[in-house]
């Protein structure tokens, strides 16, 4: 039978990805959408909030997360509350506490906690973690370079406390690092930059070493226009592998690849099996690397930021 979803916070990310992805998936029912604004789909269900979803809505047996990070603790832990399982968008919160609480709270309660890591499920991701587990590494470069006003217009969220600013696509760097580079990544010294009228940084130099001191450069910024970098370029012994496309595109010395993006409909059949085998996946490491860059970092002031 198939999994009964409704998917809360219909915004960009709803509507772009997990809506195609779950009407293209037998194993998922959508029966009902949330958001207090935004509009629902077509003959589903809309309702305003989750507790109402969860108290009057149609019987259901998941929620999808989409919401900004700040509120979906709360959430997660309402759903949590009614026995329904979860999948979370990145990032699975906006602290550590949060996540491990979560997680804490749906083992308790025998639900399946998915906490998404889209940029994981990029076609060139296994094959280069594949790649590299037999490599010496030498050095990692990250460069992910967008345009904040291109990419998130409108996201007041993204720009308070808790909203991450360039982090927000600076985790999915980290996400697509820690899942292909073997070692643990350790941040050593990090450098953000916070425009004068925002709560969140615009951009990043962040300095890491593997547990056996391999150095990784990440720089990530907001402000780039023209052409958009969202590259990992990795120094081995064997030459060097490159994924750009943020994962999409896989360079090794002998040839490039690139897969069509299938990212959303691979974490749906991940999430899938997870309800069936009563399983989670949960991994804070991206998150507790954006922490300590918090945490560490020297803080600069730049100049203000106006959409
Ligand atoms: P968005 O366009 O601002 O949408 C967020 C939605 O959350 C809004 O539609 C808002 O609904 C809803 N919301 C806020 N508070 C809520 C609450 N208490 N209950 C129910 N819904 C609530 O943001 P987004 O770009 O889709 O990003 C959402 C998350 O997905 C972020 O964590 C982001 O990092 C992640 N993500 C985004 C992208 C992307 O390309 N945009 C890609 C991958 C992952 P109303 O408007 O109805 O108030």
């Amino acid at each position: 039978m198939a999994i009964r979803i409704a998917l809360v916070g219909m915004g960009k990310i709803a509507r772009d990805q997990h809506l195609p992805a779950i009407a293209a998936d037998p194993d998922f029912e959508l029966v009902a959408t949330v958001s207090p604004h935004h509009a629902g789909v077509d003959g589903i269900p809309h309702l305003p909030d989750l507790e109402t979803l969860l108290t009057e809505g149609p019987a259901l047996d998941a929620v999808a997360l989409c919401t900004p990070p700040q509120v979906r603790h709360a959430l997660a832990m309402t759903a949590i509350g009614h026995g329904v399982h979860l999948f979370l968008e990145k990032p699975p919160g906006a602290t550590l506490g949060e996540v491990v609480a979560l997680e804490t709270a749906a083992d308790a309660a025998g639900v399946t906690l998915f906490a998404s890591w889209h940029s994981r499920f990029a076609a060139g991701v296994a094959p280069a973690r594949d790649w590299l587990a037999r490599r010496e590494i030498r050095s990692v470069r990250i460069t992910w370079r967008e345009d904040v006003r291109v990419w998130h217009p409108g996201q007041a969220w993204i720009w308070e406390a808790g909203g991450f600013g360039v982090f927000d696509p600076g985790i999915n760097a980290l996400s697509i690092a820690t899942a292909i580079l073997p070692r643990r990544l350790l941040l050593t010294e990090a450098l953000l930059e916070f425009p004068a009228n925002r709560e969140a940084p615009i951009a990043a130099i962040l300095g890491l070493r593997d547990t056996a001191g391999t150095p990784v450069a990440m720089d990530l910024d907001w402000r780039q226009t023209g052409p958009q970098s969202w590259d990992i370029e990795v120094d081995t012994d064997a030459g060097r592998l490159t994924l750009s496309e943020g994962g999409a595109v896989l360079a090794l010395p002998d040839g490039s690849t690139r897969q069509p993006d299938g990212e959303y409909p691979a974490m749906y059949a991940h999430f899938a099996s997870l309800v069936r085998d009563r399983a989670s996946d949960v991994d804070v490491d991206p998150l507790r690397l954006v922490a300590d860059a918090f945490l560490r970092g020297r803080r600069k002031i730049v100049e203000a930021f106006d959409a």
